[in-house]
């Protein structure tokens, strides 16, 4: 058996301007150097890497079902040691009226789950691109209602964590695109409704939902700015709003980590 090169680990404080800050805690992402190592992989699964002050950043986005302790990041000169420290998030309370959206009915299941392999597939992309911009620009106008990681019960049964950020806003605000991408789907969804998802490289997908208006169409490929929709309220919602998802080697992240990287 090959006998694998074990380094410490130096944990990369952000220092650079555009790089997201090292969050290695569940709904974070782990900003490791690997050196000259041109690929990184996490659990067989592929994992982004960008150039910075000739060294290799791998940029590992950590789900929030992840364990805090010790992990090991594969490269091509070895592998890395780092640990995944513990973090909770808080419980929020929601009143849905629609009870259909919150226990579906067994004809909605099919929809439902093939709806989810649909997405899940494209979080699943890993599309080589070298220059990815990791500052993102805020989607839309309004003020975050919900923040991401929240433990969720919905008319007192419990349901998967926030999977991102409720942005409220008035119905028909624009929603622009924060990084360049491709536009990867649009669709209409059970929970998610009018949906936009975008691919920007190596694995980071972001995802727009609740829409009232599609204004891109799928393969698209567009600029860091351009209008992409209008918030709406179609779907699983409780009033007007944009449900910004950031998914990041196929887990779903703060999308708080690519904001405000510059300062
Ligand atoms: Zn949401």
């Amino acid at each position: 058996m090959r006998a694998y090169l074990l380094l410490i680990l130096q944990i990369f404080f952000c220092s650079v301007a555009a790089m997201p800050e090292n969050s290695p805690f569940p709904g974070g992402l782990a900003v490791l150097d690997i050196g000259s190592s041109e690929w990184a992989k996490f659990e067989n699964k592929d994992v982004m890497v960008l150039r910075e002050d000739n060294r290799n950043l791998a940029l590992l986005g950590i789900g929030l079902q992840k364990k805090p302790g010790e992990y090991q990041i594969e490269t091509q000169v070895g592998n890395f040691i780092f640990y995944i420290k513990p973090k909770t998030y808080p419980t929020q309370h929601l009143t849905i009226k629609n009870k259909n959206h919150v226990t579906p009915p067994k004809r909605d299941l099919d929809r439902i789950f093939r709806e989810k392999r649909e997405m899940n597939e494209i979080f699943k992309n890993f599309r080589l691109k070298k220059d990815i911009d990791l500052n993102f620009s805020i989607p839309s106008d309004g003020f975050v209602s919900s923040e991401f990681g929240l433990k969720r019960y919905l008319n007192g049964q419990a349901r998967s964590p926030h999977s991102g950020i409720d942005i409220a806003a008035v119905q028909g605000t624009s929603v622009f695109a924060p990084s360049a991408g491709i536009v990867a789907m649009t669709g209409n969804y059970f929970f998610n409704g009018k949906t936009v998802l975008l691919d920007h490289g190596q694995g980071l997908i972001t995802m727009y939902c609740h829409l009232s208006k599609i204004t891109v169409a799928q393969s698209e490929k567009i600029k860091k700015g351009v209008k992409i929709g209008e918030v709406g309220m179609t779907g699983r919602v409780t009033g007007a709003h944009l449900h910004w998802a950031v998914s990041l080697n196929n887990v779903r992240i703060n999308p708080r980590n690519f904001l405000d990287n510059t300062k």
